[in-house]
């Protein structure tokens, strides 16, 4: 179990969303002071994820108001706990998914504690200390050290923000499922948002031919020209998708709404794998044909370790891989949610923690 002051005697100001209004406004609360195993960060840029609109609008019926959503944080430590070696002052870092973990089981001892039945996230979750925690929109957050990662000093703090969540939780099944360093698969990205334009950049880093199946025929030709996607169907066009059949080794989908999962699965070859990260608010239609005549597997993933959010970080460094972001100010943001929602984002919101409110 981590180690905390129980204490929360630190005042912070943030954005919280109070009720099912689905609206941040300005809010003050507490943070725990700065404990042993801690580190506090000053914040500098946060990421907007689908995740924050789900969770500001209740879509799954298990927020906690006020919520302060944010966990793709990226900002500078001004604070180290006597028990923390790995990080020192001025230290740029990033905060994800995750806030702690139960540090015991099989999945925390083998760097795999996002699968850990008591994980506690960033926002929205339980700490040991029975307080709520609140996310990274906010101007700092005290944060245990071993869920932090260190920022590559080739990549931006803003464009890296969003890595955190979104780039993670991508390049996780990429990795699961052996694509990392064995280029000339065919792989498909469904839904050219956050986590999708990302997806892209990774299957082409990695040597890839990459489909993007979308509901939007005007996100071709940035997906082509500007992310380098080799093919783009458009999900309701009933020929592209029968020309493309069997055609694909992975897919990832990371479509927020509701959906059928049938013909995605009939672009998959025999034994291909549909990874799900999207999480809509209702069941997605699970059709048995395209599943036992193409011997397909479909599986989860929920966002990455600690150790493999610094992997990814670090072949994102390599390869030169950031996010394309709009960069908002902090009174911005429900302005940013609603076009969020109405899909009008290429490809993904960033808010300028640090900077100055544009009514200043
Ligand atoms: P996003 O930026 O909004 O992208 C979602 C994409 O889905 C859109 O760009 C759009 O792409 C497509 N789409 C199709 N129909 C849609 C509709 N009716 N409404 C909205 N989008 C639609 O979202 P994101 O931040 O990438 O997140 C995607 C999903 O992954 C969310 O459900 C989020 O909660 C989940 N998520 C899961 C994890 C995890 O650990 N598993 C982590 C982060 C996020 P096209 O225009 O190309 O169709
Ligand atoms: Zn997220």
């Amino acid at each position: 179990m981590a180690q905390t002051t129980p204490n929360h005697t630190q005042t912070v100001s943030g954005w919280a969303v109070l009720d099912s209004s689905g609206k941040a406004v300005p809010h003050t609360f507490k943070r725990r002071e700065n404990g042993v195993d801690d580190v506090t960060i000053e914040i500098m840029y946060c990421g907007i994820c689908h995740t924050d609109l789900h969770f500001a609008r209740n879509d799954w019926g298990i927020t906690m108001y006020p919520v302060v959503p944010g966990h793709e944080i990226t900002g500078i430590i001004t604070k180290v706990g006597s028990n923390v070696n790995k990080f020192r002052l001025g230290d740029r870092v990033g905060v994800g998914c995750l806030a702690a973990s139960c540090l015991e089981c099989d999945f925390c001892k083998s760097s795999r504690e996002n699968y850990c039945d008591q994980i506690q996230l960033t926002y929205n979750g339980i700490f040991w200390d029975g307080s709520i925690t609140y996310g990274g929109y906010s101007k700092f957050m005290v944060a245990d050290h071993r869920y932090v990662v260190r920022i590559p000093e080739n990549l931006p703090m803003d464009a890296t923000a969003p890595l955190l969540c979104a780039g993670i939780t991508v390049f996780s099944p990429f990795k699961d499922s052996n694509l990392v360093d064995s280029p000339g698969k065919r792989v498909g990205v469904v839904g050219l948002g956050g986590l999708g334009h990302l997806a892209v950049k990774f299957g082409k880093a990695f040597g890839h031919h990459v489909t993007v199946i979308s509901t939007s025929p005007f996100k071709e030709k940035e997906a082509r020209e500007r992310l380098g996607a080799d093919a783009f169907i458009v999900s309701s066009n009933a020929r592209e998708l029968q020309a493309a059949r069997r055609t694909l080794d992975f897919i990832v989908d990371t479509v927020s709404a509701k959906h059928s999962l049938g013909p995605i699965l009939e672009l998959l070859t025999v034994n291909g794998t549909l990874a799900v990260v999207c999480a809509p608010d209702q069941p997605m239609e699970l059709p048995a044909f395209p599943l036992i005549f193409g011997k397909r597997s479909v599986k989860g993933s929920m966002t990455g370790s600690t150790s493999e959010t610094q992997e990814m970080l670090d072949v994102c460094s390599k390869h030169n891989i950031t996010c394309d972001i709009e960069l908002v100010k902090t009174d911005n943001i429900n302005e940013a949610w609603d076009r969020l929602a109405r899909n009008d984002v290429r490809y993904r919101f960033v808010i300028d923690i640090a900077g100055k409110s544009s009514n200043l």
